[in-house]
This record gives C-alpha cells, sequence and structure tokens, in this order.
C-alpha cells in the first residue's frame, strides 16, 4: 500500500525557492525527469528513497480521476478532480500531457513545470509510457528514465503482494505492462529492480550525471 510518504509527497513551487541548489550553481536551468514503469515495478519505491537522497528536487503531482488509495491526499500524491474538472482542464490547455491509464484520466499541469524549470530546479515526472513519449516530443532535453520489473512473473506477484488493486485491476495493468514494455527503448535510462539497494544506487547516479550536463 502506498503511503502518504511516498513519490508523490511534494511540492509547493510557490514558496521559498532555494537560490543555492546544484541546479542553479551549474547553469541556472532545472532538468526535467521522466519516469516511466509499468505498474508494480517498483518506481513508487525507488522514487521515495530518491526524494530522501535529493531533497531540493521537486516532483510534479499529477490530476487524476482515480479515487484515491488508502492513504493517499489529495495535493500531494495526486489532485483528485471529477471527470468533467479534468476535461474543463483540458479544454483551458492546463496540462503539459495527459492521458487515460488503467481506465483512468492522468494528466500533468504545465504551469509547476514550467515554473520549476524556469526557477532553475530539477522536478521529476512520474507518468506512464505514453505521457512520457507526447513529453519527449515537446520537451528533447527532457531525461526518460524506464523502470522494470526483472520478469512479468515478478511483477504480477509485486502487484498481488502490494495488495492496493482488485483482480481485473492486476489483470489490466499486467496486459498494459507487456505493451509497455515494448517502449522501454525510448527512454535514455534503463533500470532493472532486482535488488532495491542497487536500483536505488543506478538512479541515483543517472540524476547525478544528468544533473552535471549542461543544456
Ligand atoms: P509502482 O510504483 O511501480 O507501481 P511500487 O513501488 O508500489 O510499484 O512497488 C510494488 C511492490 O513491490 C511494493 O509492495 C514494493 O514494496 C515492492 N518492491 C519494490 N521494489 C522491490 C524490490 N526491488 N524487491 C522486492 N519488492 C519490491
Ligand atoms: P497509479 O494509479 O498507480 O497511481 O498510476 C497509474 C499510472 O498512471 C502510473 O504508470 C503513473 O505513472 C501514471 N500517471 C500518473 N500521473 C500521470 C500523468 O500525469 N500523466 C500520465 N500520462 N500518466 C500518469
Amino acid at each position: 500500500m502506498k503511503t502518504p510518504t511516498n513519490s508523490r509527497m511534494v511540492i509547493s513551487f510557490m514558496g521559498n525557492l532555494p537560490t543555492q541548489t546544484a541546479d542553479r550553481r551549474r547553469n541556472g536551468r532545472g532538468r526535467l525527469f521522466v519516469v516511466s514503469a509499468p505498474s508494480g515495478a517498483g518506481k513508487s519505491t525507488l522514487l521515495e528513497r530518491v526524494r530522501e537522497l535529493f531533497p531540493e528536487m521537486l516532483y510534479s503531482v499529477s490530476c487524476t480521476t482515480r479515487a484515491p488509495r488508502t492513504g493517499e491526499i489529495d495535493g500531494v500524491h495526486y489532485h483528485f478532480v471529477s471527470e468533467a474538472e479534468f476535461r474543463r482542464m483540458i479544454q483551458e490547455g492546463r496540462f503539459l500531457e495527459w492521458k487515460e491509464v488503467h481506465g483512468n484520466l492522468y494528466g500533468t499541469p504545465a504551469g509547476p513545470i514550467e515554473e520549476a524549470i524556469a526557477s532553475g530546479r530539477s522536478i521529476i515526472l512520474d507518468i506512464d509510457v505514453e505521457g512520457a513519449k507526447e513529453v519527449f516530443a515537446r520537451m528533447p532535453s527532457a531525461v526518460g528514465i524506464f523502470i522494470n520489473a526483472p520478469n512479468l512473473e515478478v511483477l504480477e506477484e509485486r502487484l498481488r503482494r502490494r495488495g492496493t488493486d482488485s483482480e481485473d485491476a492486476i489483470r489490466l495493468r499486467m496486459r498494459n505492462a507487456a505493451i509497455e514494455m515494448q517502449s522501454a527503448r525510448l527512454f535514455q535510462h534503463r533500470i532493472v529492480n532486482a535488488d532495491l539497494v542497487a536500483a536505488v544506487d543506478q538512479l541515483a547516479g543517472i540524476i547525478r550525471q544528468e544533473s552535471e550536463i549542461s543544456l
């Protein structure tokens, strides 16, 4: 079960932006990291660890029409909105990208991304593969990171052990996983999350390495 301390904890873009982040020292611009994974691969677990390692990093809070899971907080893990509200936001052009994922609508609010980048801070998007493709097309300097489980059996076992999804939802997520894995090659970086500590090290290494690259 996801807890309020998971990867979607965050962000106030308006207040108290530190002026001495690593990004500012480097070149005054933040990097946009796009992390995707089949559901159950361990993306939330990895991002939660990365949050501890990179406290200056921002995390995009998506809008979704999905119902909150136990422990999820509106405005922290997601902005939980009605379908009517979501559709109004589409009409108003408020999303960098939006997609239907596993039967629900999810969208990345554009404003906070623009503010983060302009203020020299890096930001991580945790979005699905189709959304990631759209971000890569619109923002070619985005850094794509694909996280996978060692194989489909392990993925299914993790989804069941997590205990947050119905049997129908697990079946849908497994069907989608096979499709999502075919897009892994579109991401510059790929991590197989077998051993958690090794996977966290790898992800942290990628963030450090990419943060040193000037845009
Ligand atoms: P996602 O966010 O990709 O859907 P989660 O982070 O919720 O996936 O992880 C799914 C389940 O697998 C959780 O119960 C988590 O504790 C577990 N898990 C994550 N990484 C590993 C790992 N390397 N080894 C074993 N279990 C893991
Ligand atoms: P969950 O319902 O398990 O939180 O998320 C389901 C999937 O939706 C995950 O793959 C997650 O990365 C993706 N997702 C979350 N927010 C967004 C978003 O704003 N846009 C897109 N395209 N996918 C998202």
